[in-house]
């Protein structure tokens, strides 16, 4: 596969490389990062080993076209079927986590609901999306009592724990189900008004659980000192990003009540990069690679392990780095 990518680009050898160091699965990041550093020694050229993660927060960045790049300090939230994160990056090597989930990510619990809901396809959740939105949200076709939870809020004081959690979405569609509709055995048997009506109150319920918990992990960074208050005249970059960031309704409500009440509402400047860039593991990876070697001066050593362990607010402490000359 090296060969031919060569052979097809007309490439001799590259100038460096970027391999996945961690986090994750170690068979898996073993096997590219033992043949990132093979060609490494055969070509004589620079190994970068990047974080996952870093990867997702930085190649945002890349995208000059019609979007200003994202300035540090900014914030993105992830939102995949992999992860639900929201990382404050004040450098390319400086990353806090100011929420990140209990248990399953955004992207895995809607696929969950909308495969309960009949939906089906290869996107479920993106599915989902377009169902919902081919009937207007002004005609209501049921008109049903349904309770939806927002996890993690007032009850038995947990208001102010910044993280986010999924997994009771699936139980709450049963429960509503059992509850508004007995005799129906699944919920994929409604009629499909009904159904439209579930997955729209479902999905609004899920988003707006992410969007309330980072409001508030957003402004408690603010009181932490952590970021500065975003003004009119020095607005917050804030990505979104992964495949659920792709939904409109999303995108709404985070453009909506992300900041209100309590900061003014021009004072967020959101970027929504394309998710088939954003889940390309190879430029990301390679993108963060080139930012950590050209900004941050950074390589790493052959005899470096990949890591199957590694939080990303630890970065540099991880063995294994060196500085460029
Ligand atoms: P990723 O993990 O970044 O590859 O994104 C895949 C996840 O995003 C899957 O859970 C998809 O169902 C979800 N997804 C993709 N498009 C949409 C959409 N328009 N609305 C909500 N979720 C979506
Ligand atoms: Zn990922």
């Amino acid at each position: 596969m090296v060969r031919d990518l060569l052979r097809k680009h007309s490439i001799a050898k590259p100038d460096l490389l970027c391999a996945t160091r961690g986090p994750g699965m170690i068979g898996s990041l073993s096997a590219g990062y033992n043949l990132a550093k093979g060609l490494a020694v055969a070509w004589d050229v620079p190994l970068v080993g990047v974080h996952h993660m870093l990867g997702h927060l930085l190649t945002p960045r890349f995208f000059q076209e019609n979007a200003e790049i994202p300035k540090y300090p900014f914030v993105s939230l992830l939102v995949s079927g992999g992860h639900t994160m929201l990382v404050l990056s004040q450098s390319t090597t400086q990353h806090k986590v100011l929420a990140n989930t209990m248990d399953i990510a955004i992207g895995d619990m809607l696929d969950k609901c909308a495969r309960e809901l009949g939906i089906t396809g290869s996107m479920l959740a993106k599915e989902m999306e377009a169902f919902i939105s081919s009937q207007p949200i002004n005609k209501p076709a049921v008109d049903i009592a349904l309770q939806f939870p927002n996890p993690l809020q007032n009850k038995q004081g947990r208001t102010n724990i910044l993280a986010y959690s999924f997994a009771g979405f699936i139980t709450s569609l049963r429960t509503n189900l059992e509850k508004y509709f007995p005799g129906v055995a699944r919920a994929s048997d409604l009629g499909v008004e009904q159904r439209r009506e579930l997955a729209r109150r479902m999905q609004h319920a899920i988003f707006n659980h992410v969007v309330t918990k980072s409001r508030k992990a957003l402004q408690h960074a603010v009181e932490d000192g952590l970021l500065a208050a975003p003004t009119t005249q020095v607005p917050l970059d804030f990505v979104c990003a992964g495949g659920v960031a792709s939904n409109m309704t999303l995108r709404q409500m985070l453009d909506d009540k992300l900041l209100k009440p309590g900061f003014p509402s021009d004072s967020i400047k959101f970027h929504f990069p394309p998710p088939k860039w954003c889940t390309d593991n190879a430029l990301m990876i390679g993108w963060a690679g080139i930012e950590l070697w050209e900004s941050a001066g950074l390589y790493t050593d052959l005899s470096a392990l990949p890591t199957a362990r590694w939080p990303i607010e630890e970065l540099l402490d991880m063995d294994g780095w060196l500085k460029r000359e």
